[in-house]
């Protein structure tokens, strides 16, 4: 990696995250002069937040489970994937001195659980195979005369090169260096920008009771949205109160589905099973079966085997019951409500903080428009995306970044791809 006066090149990739490192990677391992322009003062800014500082690098999901995780359009990824899947992914990383393992079975980290690792090991593999690196440069605008791209331009600076990678991300966390610049270059060859949504965030509730159950998490969590058309939309995963609402895996799943329909609907009810998937008739089960072990104690008592204090006196008061009495001191009405609630709590979601806090934007640069096979535009010769600047979202476990990985692979063979061992 060097800086250079040079100004001509044979590739200019456009962004320094996952996407763009590995497609300046993979070109410059096929002899290509790779020049790659990063706006931040550092490269990977992202890259390095990525699983909580542990990059959740990818998951050991068959690739058709993984592309079903993204909807209708997972199948862009078939040729991409079918070249570069997560064993080629820990395959690579292992080539350049990183090891990766699934400690679970299924979520993929590098052993070191840092993702200073990747990245360095990243930047060492550009050191050793000569690209050139210019941080705080950020790209404004793409040369082209409407049929082939010739090279991009920053305020100081114009570079030349008849193929250009634009691996500029989305628009979420636009502190880490992503804020939409792809899809303004994109635009201006003609390409279709789908509707934007930040997704993966933290949500807002009506309900302010989540207030005083503030950092309590809760494991194994279902949520479904109660709405008609949304009714087969449902995640899993732990789930965590805030001051204002709700946050955790489970609701960065749902999150990614829910912006639009915020949007259509003002808000969104939520049905939320915190106890493990037991349904009401199970739930009755469980705690007749703790009254006739433990007949003295209260309510709380019994529902805290399920729950933690804060959301059991919660849920008690919700149902109209108090938590300190004995179960079958309540009402029929109030015993069935309360089961009820245990089984599916409703909340509803009135809002979220936006792209601020939202770890994938949802839409992007329209597929209909890049070729599968190589990621090139299908208006412009020479010019590829990679990344999440396009409009393909997965969920939470790695899926994010695998297609980063493997877009930007593809994307750097600029033509015809070749297996992960031809490069
Ligand atoms: C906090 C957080 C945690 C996450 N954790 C995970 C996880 O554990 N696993 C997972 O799979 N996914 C995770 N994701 C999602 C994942 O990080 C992204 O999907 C992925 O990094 C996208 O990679 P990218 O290279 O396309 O874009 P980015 O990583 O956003 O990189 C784009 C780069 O382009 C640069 N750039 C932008 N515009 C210009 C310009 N005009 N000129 C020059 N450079 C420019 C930016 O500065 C940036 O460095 C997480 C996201 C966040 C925010």
């Amino acid at each position: 990696m060097r800086n250079s006066t040079e100004t001509s090149f044979d590739l200019i990739v456009v962004g320094g995250g996952a996407a763009g490192l590995i497609a300046a990677i993979t070109a410059a391992r096929r002899g290509k002069k790779t020049l790659l322009l990063e706006k931040l003062s550092k490269i990977a800014a992202k890259l390095k937040a990525t699983g909580g500082g542990r990059c959740n690098l990818t998951n050991t999901l068959s690739n058709g489970d993984f592309m079903a995780r993204f909807g209708r359009d997972g199948k862009f990824m078939t040729p991409s994937l079918s070249a570069f899947d997560h064993r080629a992914l820990m395959a690579f990383f292992a080539e350049i001195g990183v090891e990766s393992h699934a400690p679970d079975g299924y979520r993929v980290f590098p052993v070191s659980h840092s993702s200073v690792s990747i990245i360095t090991a990243l930047e060492e593999e550009m050191v050793r195979l000569g690209v050139t690196l210019i941080c705080s440069a950020r790209v404004e605008s793409l040369e082209h005369d409407g049929v082939r791209v010739s090279g991009v331009s920053t305020s100081e600076q114009s570079y030349s090169a008849p193929n250009v990678i634009i691996a500029t991300g989305g628009l979420g966390y636009p502190q880490l260096g992503a804020e939409g610049d792809g899809f303004t270059l994109a635009s201006t060859v003609g390409h279709k920008i789908t509707e934007l949504y930040p997704a993966m965030m933290p949500l807002r509730t009506k309900e302010t009771w989540v207030a005083h159950c503030r950092a309590d998490t809760i494991p194994k969590v279902e949520i479904r949205i109660d709405l008609p058309k949304a009714k087969n939309i449902r995640a899993h995963g732990d789930l965590i109160f805030t001051a204002n609402g709700i946050r955790g895996p489970v609701v960065l799943d749902v999150a990614r589905e829910i912006t639009p329909l915020i949007e259509k609907y003002g808000e969104v009810p939520l049905l939320i099973n915190m106890t493990k998937g037991l349904n009401e008739e199970q739930l009755r089960a469980h705690i007749k079966n703790e009254i006739y072990k433990n007949p003295e104690q209260s309510i709380l008592t019994h529902i805290m085997t399920l729950l933690p204090e804060s959301v059991s006196r919660e849920l008690c008061t919700l149902a109209g019951a108090n938590p300190d009495s004995g179960f079958n001191k309540l009402e029929g009405c109030q015993r069935d409500k309360l089961i009820r609630l245990l089984a599916w709590t409703p909340l509803t979601v009135i809002g979220h903080d936006g792209f601020k806090m939202a770890m994938i934007t949802r839409g992007g640069v329209s597929l209909k428009e890049i070729r599968p096979e190589t990621m090139e535009s299908k208006l412009v010769k020479g010019l590829y995306f990679c990344g999440e600047v396009m409009n393909l979202d997965g969920p939470c476990g790695g899926y994010n970044l695998q297609w980063s990985f493997s877009s930007g692979y593809t994307a750097g063979h600029l033509g015809k791809l070749t297996s992960k061992k031809e490069i």
